[in-house]
């Protein structure tokens, strides 16, 4: 699962304050588990968040 560049980040939903680890290079975007609002959109090989991070896993 792992790759040299991956990244996993945890993220707090603006909107409901869910709390949720999603992967900083997603080619896909990433919803909220518990409302829908889009956490992070891909933009050419990255991730851009749009929540709040928290803390970034390694
Ligand atoms: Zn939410």
């Amino acid at each position: 699962m792992q790759e040299p560049n991956s990244k996993f980040i945890k993220v707090r939903c603006p909107k409901c304050k869910n709390e949720q680890i999603i992967f900083g290079k997603s080619s896909t975007k990433i919803k909220c588990l518990v409302c829908d609002k889009v956490l992070a959109e891909p933009t050419g090989g990255k991730s851009k968040i749009k929540s709040r991070i928290l803390e970034v896993l390694e």
